[in-house]
């Protein structure tokens, strides 16, 4: 397994469950990729934490996520309060409720309560459709105008017109269980809940569990042996094997592909990578923000700036009595150059949170290549891939299943059982 991230640890615990050995190259010095709760101490040295990816997992009951919780015993905290969600628009924040959503006309309101007769797209027709053409067809063109932009922006860091659904695998599941309306009162999405430990303790749990993780270990070359085996590189060491799974960066994978399979390796290097700009601060404490917040931003006002996170104060990862906020720019929008810089991203950070006092403590932890963009047609330009892989080379990551690490362990999970053939 080359690539220590959760996609190499998830799959590598896959592969030890259906019996198969399995030895983890990490090229870093630490397991778990983007998914690490990395010690950020507070002002006076008290302890704190932040995220260097997800902050909260979307657990579905039944889910592959879930599944591989219970059997790694992993304990959740009681689920969060749940503070406000804002939407920043025409200058102003409010509340991201559709019904009173801003620039909507009163035909486009009452246009989002027929989306449950709106029927569901033929699976045949489904693939080259746009989130932006999807969302238009179930809640109408003013919702795909005024309010769709800031959520995809905040969640996946890109203008829906440039995503397909595989970004968001959920939409097509409940379009068929009866609209995004109906399907989703019948199977509500459940609450974001907190590992305790930090998102970073499912790497560490499963890193655990499969007992040597070998980091500090960055293939470098990867050559088919004349039996049909393969032999890896580090630099130093070589390994054989009789098979090798790439669940490394799209652009990593892709070179250590080129002159093996350079068809899957053009394709692969294709997909988009963002780049996301992550700050992190604490600030004194803001009455009514107790229960944390989410803003997001209608992204030509954001001008790169994409949403504001905060904690819940009691939320074990922050400092007691301090506001800890994350806030994201970047991904497919070009950030504004008064934004690259602290006193110009406060500044603008109080046009739409006049209550928030300076800064405390900053931190600025830029993620290269963070998400992949899928892009309509996906699932096509996937198949392709699979099919120019040589026998005994596997390729997995999000840039195949999708950034969201609840289809990440469930595109790994139907893998292991089905599609694996080692
Ligand atoms: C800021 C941020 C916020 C996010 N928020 C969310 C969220 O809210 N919800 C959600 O579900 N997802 C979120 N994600 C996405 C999620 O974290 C990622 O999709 C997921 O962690 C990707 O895991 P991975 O193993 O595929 O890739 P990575 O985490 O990139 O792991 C790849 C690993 O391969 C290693 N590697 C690279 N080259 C080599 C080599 N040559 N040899 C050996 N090892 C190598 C790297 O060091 C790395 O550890 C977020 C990501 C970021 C950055």
């Amino acid at each position: 397994m080359l690539g220590g991230g959760l996609s190499g640890l998830m799959a590598a615990w896959q592969l030890r469950r259906h019996g198969y050995p399995v030895r983890v190259w990490e090229a870093s010095p630490a397991a778990g990729g983007w998914a690490q709760t990395l010690p950020w101490p507070g002002p006076k040295g008290e302890p704190g934490w932040l995220e260097r990816g997800p902050q909260a997992l979307q657990i579905q009951p039944g889910s592959a996520l879930e599944r591989l919780g219970q059997a790694l015993g992993l304990v959740y905290l009681p689920k969060a309060p749940k503070g406000p969600r804002w939407i920043g628009k025409g200058g102003q924040r409010h509340p991201s409720d559709l019904l009173r959503f801003p620039g909507l006309r009163l035909g486009e309101r009452l246009r989002l309560l027929g989306e449950p007769f709106i029927p569901a797209q033929p699976p045949e027709r489904a693939g080259e459709e746009t989130l932006a053409a999807f969302m238009a067809r179930r809640l109408g063109r003013g919702f795909a105008r005024e309010a769709l932009p800031a959520f995809v922006a905040g969640v996946l860091a890109a203008p829906p017109e440039r995503l397909g659904l595989e970004a968001m695998p959920q939409l097509r599941e409940l379009e068929s269980r009866g609209g995004l309306l109906w399907g989703g009162l019948r199977h509500p999405p459940q609450r974001s809940r907190h590992l305790a430990g930090g998102t970073g303790a499912l790497a560490q749990a499963l890193r655990m569990a499969l007992g040597a993780v070998e980091t500090g270990r960055t293939a470098r070359r990867l050559e088919v042996r004349p039996d049909g085996g393969w032999q890896v590189w580090d630099g130093a060491v070589t390994q054989e094997t009789p098979s090798v799974v790439l669940a490394l960066p799209a652009p990593r994978a892709a070179s250590l592909l080129r002159d093996l399979a350079p068809q899957a390796a053009c394709l692969i290097a294709g997909i988009p990578q963002l780049d996301l700009q992550v700050w992190h601060s604490r600030h004194p404490p803001v009455p009514h923000w107790t229960r944390g917040f989410t803003l997001l931003l209608h992204p030509p006002e954001g001008r790169g700036l994409l949403g504001v996170v905060a904690l819940a104060a009691e939320d074990p990862r922050s400092v007691p009595g301090l506001l800890q906020l994350r806030t994201y720019l970047g991904g497919a929008y070009p950030v504004a150059s008064d934004l690259e810089d602290a006193p110009g991203l406060w500044s603008e950070l109080r046009r739409w949170l006049p209550e928030l006092q300076d800064p405390l403590q900053t931190r600025r932890e830029d993620s290269p290549g963070a998400f992949p963009l899928l892009e309509p047609g996906h699932a096509g330009r996937v198949a392709s891939i699979l099919e120019a892989l040589p026998p005994g080379l596997h390729w997995l990551g999000a840039s195949r299943f999708g950034p969201g690490i609840p289809n990440l362990a469930e595109g790994i999970e139907r893998w292991a059982s089905v599609g694996m053939a080692l």
